[in-house]
């Protein structure tokens, strides 16, 4: 099996620190859990902003101070910026992190619910993103809610927007789409073509338990407090303690943990793209 590839979604658009106090909001904030995510063993970073109040935000020079603060504290790290719709839902303005020249950014191939809202990606907007992303040369990660947006993705690829190997990352339990079962995770692992990656963003409860079985069947995983606030004993997680369990849990089966280079050789990430971002960012 290939070394494991622990992926941290630190933050998202969700979460508050009035309902964990472990969020980390501000760039400083999330410059130092990334560095002790590292310390412990992740590799990728899945970023989002927010604005001085908490709330999400596409504007650029958010992004841009987190990614500064990120690449001082753990210049070694991969980065995965965000284009999630919760923050804004223009076409450009979701599109500007990945002309950040990131070496990897999100790309949910299709729409679903999600509580409260409809996360719409559509056919247009899916195919406008694609081109982006072929033009910048940033590698994606195709997040899929359902199993549709594997076959979005692999017409995309049909169509000379996305190169193989592609990445997936299937994010399973989020109320409004698909569950977070072992068996939907095995019937998506086996819906991808020979060749592919993947990872599994389990959503609340089913982090740990989708966790385990990602680490057994040879996938990669995502874990943080954009997808769970919790440990599973109830208490408030952080990102580096759910980072530690994941390590425990692959270790104790014997799966080795990746480095970030290692972890860009898995992912066939273009190692001549990985500070790209830092001419983007006045770094
Ligand atoms: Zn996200």
């Amino acid at each position: 099996m290939e070394k494991l590839v622990i992926t941290v979604a630190l933050t998202g658009n969700v979460p508050t620190q009035q309902m964990n106090p472990h969020l980390p909001v501000t760039a400083e904030e999330i410059a130092a859990d990334v560095a002790r995510c590292r310390d412990a063993g992740a590799s990728l970073f899945h970023v989002h902003a927010r604005d001085a109040a908490q709330k999400p935000t596409l504007e650029i020079e958010a992004y841009k101070a987190n990614v500064r603060a990120i690449k001082a504290a753990a210049p070694e790290v991969i980065l995965q910026l965000s284009t999630g719709a919760r923050a804004g839902k223009e076409w450009e303005a979701r599109a500007q992190p990945v002309r950040l020249l990131p070496e990897m950014g999100s790309f949910t191939t299709g729409s679903n619910n999600l509580p409260g809202i409809v996360y719409e990606n559509s056919p247009p907007f899916i195919e406008f993103l694609a081109r982006v992303y072929q033009e910048t040369g940033v590698k994606p990660e195709i997040e899929v809610f359902e199993t549709g947006m594997i076959a979005n993705a692999l017409f995309l690829q049909k169509k000379g927007y996305l190169q193989p190997p592609l990445h997936f990352d299937f994010v399973l339990g989020a109320p409004g789409a698909m569950p977070g079962t072992v068996k939907n995770l095995q019937f998506l692992s086996e819906s991808i073509p020979a060749g592919a990656t993947w990872s599994v963003a389990g959503i609340g409860k089913a982090e740990m338990p989708l966790s385990a079985a990602a680490i057994a069947m040879g996938g990669h995983v995502r874990v943080g407090l954009e997808d769970n606030l919790f440990l599973p004993d109830g208490s408030p997680a952080s990102n580096p303690l759910l980072v530690e369990k994941i390590v425990r849990i692959a270790r104790e089966i014997g799966r080795e943990i990746a480095s970030p280079e290692e972890a860009r050789r898995v992912l066939a990430l273009d190692p001549a793209h990985k500070d790209r971002i830092l001419s983007m960012i006045g770094a």
